[in-house]
């Protein structure tokens, strides 16, 4: 298990028929790490977190695509979620919980702060009108 190594890349249209689809195919991908039940939700929540981000946000619900790549290391895994989309100005106060730039689409701006509440470590790069990416890691198994 420590010496596990495998590697996956998607790329899928910003729909948000797509959303559950992202989630099902890297929910798959870490199964060979046996994670338990709440460590494969965590994994599953943050990136639907993500992916919405790329829809609702990146791509303001017009066309784009939304590039998922995730990577096993013994335990470690390690998810990013890209998007060439409008980007974020301010990142350190997008991360920030209950920020939100989408108040009239009833977001609740706690996308983010979810992302962080189940994953070990989350790295947000981004430059406007470049695109986001979200890199997410969480070690399976550290009970
Ligand atoms: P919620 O996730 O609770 O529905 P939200 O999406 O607004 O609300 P976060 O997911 O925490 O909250 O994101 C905070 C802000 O960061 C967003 O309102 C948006 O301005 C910006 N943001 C997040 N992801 C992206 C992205 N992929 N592209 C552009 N902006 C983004
Ligand atoms: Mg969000």
């Amino acid at each position: 298990m420590d010496n596990l190594r495998n590697e996956m890349r998607m790329e899928f249209l910003a729909l948000s028929s797509n959303e559950g689809f992202a989630r099902v195919a890297v929910g798959a991908f870490v199964a060979e790490l046996n994670p338990t039940v709440d460590e494969l939700a965590d994994i599953k929540t943050a990136v639907s977190e993500a992916v919405t981000n790329c829809i609702i946000h990146g791509y303001e619900q017009k066309e784009g695509s939304i590039w998922i790549s995730c990577r096993i290391e013994g335990r470690q895994v390690e998810i990013s979620v890209e998007d060439t989309g409008k980007g974020i100005k301010n990142i350190e106060q997008a991360r920030e919980p209950l920020f939100t730039t989408k108040p009239e689409l009833e977001r609740s701006g706690m996308g983010f702060a979810f992302m962080e509440a189940f994953m070990d470590e989350v790295e947000v790069i981004s430059e406007p009108w470049k695109g986001t990416s979200v890199i997410m890691r969480k070690t399976i198994g550290e009970g």
